[in-house]
């Protein structure tokens, strides 16, 4: 049983390692297979049989545990997470420049605090289509080196911030990085991709690639009450997930499968091909009944037995904003897992799967906090009622508890984790 403090630095090490959706993905593929998981193609045939099972598709991952002599129909205990977080994305063609100095064009990519992303040191990852003999290879790409810089204009020159008018970021014009000095060169980033990949520039085809910080996470605070961190929404919960799920596949299992959905573009409203608001978890659950020899009534019925967590990050109640929080539902770092409520189910908890998950907090010895907007706010949503109204599968929201969200460094409790992942163990794994 590892500590509080542990948990923390692992999930430190577990961000440190996905600084985009892809490298999430195989960061939580490469845990799983440690545990004893086997991976399978997407595009492979899948294990007919009880064991431990992931596939990886791009920045998403689908996980499974099959006891043995499980029927075709037993039910799924799901746990949902996601793997982006709001970036500044490298736009197709980026290679620019003004004054002398060359630029690289950037698009935001979901909602970020923009402002934050001033004046950091920063690098880049994703993932390049490269042609090859044996045709498209898709290689991951990290330039783990302070490559990009947007520096912010200075005080003296900003006129508006100088009359309290706060900072304003055009992001077309304002964000775009600097990384060298001379005129633009089209065509210099392919070569620069190609370099680092070693491949010739013509042979780089396609590429998905953010920014982020170089700065790795840390604990903060006078006791080490905090992570500080870039990332924590959502790498937060989806780390507590792969090691809930790491932790239970070994125990001889009750009759139901657990199931570990990781998925990309949730902060762009999950609707890809991999996304929490299309068929993707669907076809994943229902291939892993048919390969047992399922039918289709028996996914049918497996789904409707199942419950989902969809756990994601939620706001702790700011210390110099309380006002912005609804009174009688205050969130502490450190005080354990949220349920999240909506009576408009911007949040898809009920009170039967609300019920399941105190169970599992009880379970767990965990403490449970309740979000609530306040009332005539509308904050975000999450993969909770996608995945709920899309496969009409009973679905409780949860998270754990952070600041400054959507920030390049956000900011969250450091006892935190490790309930969360206890009690997303317990829900895998009911006493
Ligand atoms: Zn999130």
């Amino acid at each position: 049983m590892t500590n509080a403090r542990d948990t923390a630095l692992d999930l430190i090490e577990f961000i440190d390692a996905s600084p985009s959706p892809y490298h999430a993905a195989a960061e939580a593929l490469r845990r799983l297979t440690a545990a004893g998981f086997t991976e399978v193609a997407p595009d492979g045939g899948w294990p007919s049989g009880a064991g431990r099972h992931v596939t990886v598709d791009g920045g998403s991952l689908f996980a499974w545990v099959v006891p043995d002599g499980a029927a075709p129909h037993a039910p799924f205990r799901l746990i949902g997470a996601h793997t982006d977080s709001p970036t500044l994305r490298v736009k197709p063609r980026p290679d620019t420049g003004s004054a002398g100095v060359r630029q690289l064009g950037v698009e935001v990519y979901g909602g970020p605090l923009l402002n934050s992303w001033l004046d950091r040191d920063l690098g880049l990852a994703g993932r390049v289509v490269v042609r090859t003999p044996d045709g498209l290879r898709t290689r991951l790409l990290r330039v783990h080196r302070p490559v990009l810089r947007v520096p912010q204009l200075a005080v003296h020159l900003d006129q508006d911030m100088r009359a309290g008018n706060g900072l304003k970021l055009d992001p077309q014009q304002h964000l775009v990085p600097m990384w060298s000095l001379g005129q633009p060169d089209d065509g210099a980033f392919k070569g620069f991709l190609g370099a680092e990949l070693g491949v010739q520039a013509g042979d780089v085809l396609s590429h998905e690639l953010v920014t982020y910080d170089l700065a790795g996470g840390t604990l903060a605070g006078l006791n080490e009450e905090f992570v500080s961190s870039a990332r924590l929404d959502d790498l937060g919960c989806s780390h507590a997930s792969v090691t809930a799920l790491a932790a239970v596949a070994g125990q001889p299992a009750p009759q139901h499968v657990s199931a570990l959905a990781l998925f990309d573009n949730e902060e762009i409203g999950s609707v890809s091909a991999t996304g929490a608001r299309g068929a993707w978890l669907g076809r994943q659950l229902e291939r892993s009944v048919l390969a047992r020899g399922g039918t289709r009534e028996e996914f049918l019925r497996a789904v409707g037995g199942s419950v989902h967590v969809s756990a994601d990050m939620s706001h702790a109640t700011h210390p110099n904003y309380p006002d912005r929080h609804e009174p009688q539902h205050q969130i502490a770092l450190n005080g354990g897992p949220i349920v999240k409520m909506s009576a408009n189910v911007l949040y898809a908890t009920e009170a039967r799967t609300h019920a399941a998950f105190l169970l599992a907090a009880e379970q767990a010895g965990v403490p449970v906090q309740y979000f609530v907007n306040r009332s005539g706010v509308r904050s975000g949503s999450t993969i909770g009622p996608y995945v709920a109204a899309g496969l009409a599968m009973p679905t409780v929201d949860v998270g754990n508890p952070a600041l400054a969200m959507h920030s390049a460094r956000e900011l969250g409790g450091a006892a935190d984790p490790a309930m969360l992942t206890a009690a997303l163990r317990a829900f895998l794994a009911p006493a």
